[in-house]
């Protein structure tokens, strides 16, 4: 609408609010996609946390189970994938002692510990579940499986954390290993059975030492590093 007398001021004020309403809109849109922005931060730190173990803050079952089927599944993998099955020995009798408080912070202090030494850059560790913890190792045969193993034992019993009913006196860790080549006809779940039926192994031939799957090599670390045929 033109102003009587004055054309030019009512140009000047339509002009004024066709950019008026142009700018209404574009800061309406820069609204919305930070509004968006936020929301993708907030459901990827979301997503995150489902993968992560509060406790000890390393990743948790959920995250390993994941990485294993991912590994097996990885196109032209021609090394096997090493398993490592970690149980904390004695931890019952830990928290009767120390209380489950204590208990809780021996599992954060050996979460550290394992982090901290051995691991390759391609390795994995999760917290599997109450005091056990695994370590998915791709590209590692057997018997560098069983090395990296001892290793993070070794470390364990380095941190010597008191344990009144240990037989060292200390906390100390029982790991089964194994290895296996990814196929069609096996799965992620007998690697994990294999490395469980190792760590047995591990508990049944004393504590504080690494076994592997393989009966016909049947081999255990001994404290003193040295194998012997279980
Ligand atoms: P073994 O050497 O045969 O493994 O004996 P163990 O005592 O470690 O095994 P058992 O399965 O009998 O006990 C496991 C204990 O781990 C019992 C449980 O209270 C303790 N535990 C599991 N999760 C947690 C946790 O999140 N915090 C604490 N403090 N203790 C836990
Ligand atoms: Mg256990
Ligand atoms: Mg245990």
């Amino acid at each position: 609408m033109l102003i009587p007398g004055y054309p030019v001021l009512g140009i000047c004020g339509a002009i004024a609010a066709v950019v008026g309403i142009g700018l209404r809109g574009t800061l309406a849109q820069v609204d919305l996609v930070e509004e968006e922005f936020r929301l993708v931060r907030s459901r990827d730190e979301l997503q995150g946390l489902v993968f992560v173990d509060s406790l000890t803050g390393l990743a948790n079952r959920r995250a390993l189970d994941e990485r294993l089927l991912r590994e097996w599944h990885r196109p032209g993998q021609q090394e096997p994938i090493a398993l490592l099955m970690i149980d904390v020995d004695q931890f019952k009798e830990f928290n009767d002692r120390y209380g489950h408080l204590a208990g809780d912070e021996c599992l954060r202090s050996l979460a550290t510990a394992l982090l901290g030494h051995g691991l390759r850059a391609g390795d994995f560790i999760a917290r599997f579940g109450g005091e056990e913890f695994a370590v998915v190792a791709p590209g590692t045969r057997l018997p560098a499986a069983l090395a990296l193993a001892d290793e993070l034992r070794r470390q364990v019993e380095a941190l010597a954390m008191p344990h009144p009913q240990g037989k060292l006196g200390v906390v100390t860790i029982s790991i089964g290993v194994a290895a296996a080549h990814a196929t069609s006809e096996s799965g992620p779940l007998d690697l994990l059975n294999a490395a469980d039926r190792a760590l047995y192994r591990a508990k049944q031939s004393g504590r504080n030492r690494v076994a592997s799957q393989d009966d016909a090599l049947a081999n255990t670390v001994r404290i003193d590093g040295s194998r012997y045929l279980g």
